[in-house]
């Protein structure tokens, strides 16, 4: 972008109306001893590799840090997993993350939270990693360490041409997807936080964009926004947690069903699957969804067009979900918020 309008596309000058800037994210790096190591590496280089790590350190705090996890242990890796967090991701509920915990342990991936790369040095039997927590520091030997973190990619923008900041975090754009300059919208990787940072989002915050942009009014809807990881069993967590609510000032109420009370769920051994919603109190407005566990990306559709509908407890619970699915678990958890569950004991 080169001014209010006008954008560089190699030696050409385009001029437009509106801009939607969508460059996405970009690798970053951690500063330690040891981190320009050829065996520290990142996200492109782990990726694009030819041979598979014997060993290998996940590091970094991206929520699709599991998929890559589970990936490389499915090949045969021995893989740890570690985060500056106290829990893999921190921002969905607990009934999502215990179940991700157990998964993942259960997998065999060894999971470190609360950790700090301090040194890397290369041994002749592999790579010594400190990893330092409050309690002090552990060495563990690995292949490769791998730095899994993105940020938005705000440089080499033309952002100041625009009159905008490239200082911080992300480009911030409103519910609109507007930044704070007329005519230029912002979506994606570009505008959020790496806890953000998915696909569905960046798709929803395009068409808002792009209908805005053609004079269209339009806003995203923060309930519907749609957390999914396609880990194994699934993750799908659309809207709010029941700590978000909570902190927005709603009463919140909160209901589960896990897929093992579920007929389908029993047939397909499905032990640790689940569906959790959230709603507020006086109306039961179902404010959130979240599934874990086989076909929980395919339910979270239904949440969403349910949470846009602004369906309540009552209505969710008196839905009829086609028998025998694992679907009939979201009426189910809207039930039991509702304490008039009819599977649960
Ligand atoms: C390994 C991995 C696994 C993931 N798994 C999931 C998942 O399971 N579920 C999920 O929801 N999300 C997942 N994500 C996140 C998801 O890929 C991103 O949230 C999504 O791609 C963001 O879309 P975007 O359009 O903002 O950016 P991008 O998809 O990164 O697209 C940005 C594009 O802009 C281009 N670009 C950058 N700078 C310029 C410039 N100056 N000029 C022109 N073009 C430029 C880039 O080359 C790129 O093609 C995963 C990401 C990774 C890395």
């Amino acid at each position: 972008v080169v001014g209010r309008g006008l954008v560089q596309a190699g030696d050409r000058t385009l001029s437009c109306r509106g801009i939607i800037l969508a460059t996405g994210g970009e690798w970053s790096s951690r500063e330690f001893d040891g981190s320009g190591l050829d065996d520290v590496v990142n996200g492109d280089d782990l990726l694009n590799a030819r041979t598979l790590p014997g060993r290998i350190i996940l590091h970094g705090r991206s929520p699709w840090i599991v998929e890559i996890a589970q990936f490389f242990r499915r090949f045969g890796s021995e893989v740890i997993l570690s985060t500056p967090d106290e829990t893999l991701l921190p921002n969905e509920s607990k009934t999502i993350t215990t179940r991700l915990k157990r998964m993942l342990t259960g997998q065999g991936v060894s999971i470190k939270t609360s950790v700090r790369i301090a040194r890397a040095r290369k041994e002749p039997d592999g790579l010594h990693v400190e990893l330092e927590r409050e309690e002090g520091i552990e060495t563990v030997v690995a292949d490769r360490l791998a730095i899994l973190d993105r940020k938005a990619a705000m440089g080499d923008l033309g952002l100041r041409s625009l009159g905008l900041s490239e200082e911080g975090e992300f480009l911030k754009v409103n519910e609109r997807m507007e930044t704070a300059v007329a005519g230029v919208y912002g979506i994606g990787d570009l505008t959020g936080p790496l806890s953000m940072h998915y696909s569905g989002l960046a798709s929803a915050g395009a068409l808002v964009a792009a209908e805005n942009a053609m004079g269209v009014h339009a806003a995203i809807n923060p309930k519907t926004f749609t957390r999914v990881l396609f880990t194994q069993p699934q993750i799908a967590c659309v809207g709010l947690t029941k700590r978000e609510a909570k902190h927005l000032g709603y009463d919140v109420v909160v209901g589960s069903a896990p897929y093992s009370m579920n007929s389908l769920g029993m047939l397909l051994s499905e032990e640790d699957g689940i569906v959790e919603v959230v709603a507020e109190r006086k109306y039961g407005e179902l404010l959130g969804a979240h599934f874990f566990g086989s076909a929980a990306t395919e339910m979270a559709g239904q949440a969403v067009m349910a949470i846009d509908l602004e369906i309540t407890l009552e209505q969710l619970g008196r839905t009829s979900f086609p028998h025998p699915t694992l679907s009939e678990s979201f009426s189910e958890a809207a039930r039991d918020a509702l304490q008039r569950p009819i599977y649960l004991p």
